[in-house]
């Protein structure tokens, strides 16, 4: 994957008249930037599904992938922490059973996707502001942005300082150096995201009305996008 990918990737959501990335194709456009990402395969059926576990390895996750369906876990699209081929088939029937209950929805497959290995749970993402264009945003997962707000924000580009400083200016910073007997994750490895991220958000930031990668797993030595979604301008 190299940059001019990205493009092709979302020239053909335009062509087909989207303006919403799945999860699959946002992870493509981020994974060409080097941004790293779970591995995963779209599989089209559930014996595709079993092959992709198989190389992929237990424990895995499956997830719905439509691109009327960005929320996935809203109506129950994601399957984690799945131990067997059973255990595969018995969720891969059950995510079936979705399209049943949103019939508009086209379903491009079902990902099979490597398990995170566990680590703090950040946010990162792309606005557009009309003023300045594209900003980035950072924070920690769950109710630190949801509820409490606590994010930082820089417009790109970025200097390795600049990325350092904006990871380290959210108040639950000490959360992220593993404070009350948590996991402290890699600042370096934080620091190459929102670097990547920076990157992306000048070559492709006026195209891009919103994306974001929530959750980031950063673990002690690693990140890793888990979920990522992309709006089109
Ligand atoms: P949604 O579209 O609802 O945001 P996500 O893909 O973000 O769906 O999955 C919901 C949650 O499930 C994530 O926030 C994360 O906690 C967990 N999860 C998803 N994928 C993985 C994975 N590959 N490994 C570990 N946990 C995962
Ligand atoms: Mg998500």
């Amino acid at each position: 994957m190299t940059k001019s990918d990205a493009l092709k990737i979302i020239d053909k959501v335009r062509r087909e008249g989207r303006s919403t990335l799945t999860e699959y194709e946002s992870k493509k456009v981020l994974a060409s930037y080097d941004f790293p990402v779970t591995k995963e395969k779209l599989a089209r059926d559930e014996e595709e599904a079993i092959k992709f576990a198989e190389e992929i390895g237990y424990p895995m996750v499956l997830k719905i992938i439509s691109p009327e369906i960005p929320h996935k876990s809203d109506v129950g699209g994601v399957k984690v922490d799945i131990k067997s081929p059973d255990e595969l088939r018995k969720s891969y029937a059950e995510l079936m059973a979705i399209k049943e209950r949103i019939r508009d929805a086209e379903i491009h497959g079902i990902l099979v996707q490597e398990m995170a290995p566990k680590g703090n749970e950040v946010i990162m993402g792309i606005t557009h502001d009309p003023q300045f264009g594209p900003v980035l945003m950072f924070g920690l997962g769950g109710v630190f942005v949801e509820v409490l707000k606590d994010t930082s924000f820089r417009i790109p580009p970025l200097t390795r300082c600049d990325a350092e400083g904006m990871i380290k200016e959210i108040k639950a910073y000490p959360i992220l150096e593993g404070a009350r007997g948590g996991v402290a994750s890699d600042l370096n490895s934080l620091i190459d995201c929102v670097l990547k991220l920076s990157d992306l958000g000048m070559d492709l930031g006026d195209f891009i009305d919103e994306m974001d990668v929530n959750p980031l797993f950063a673990t002690g030595d690693s990140a890793l996008a888990v979920d990522s979604l992309i709006v089109l301008r």
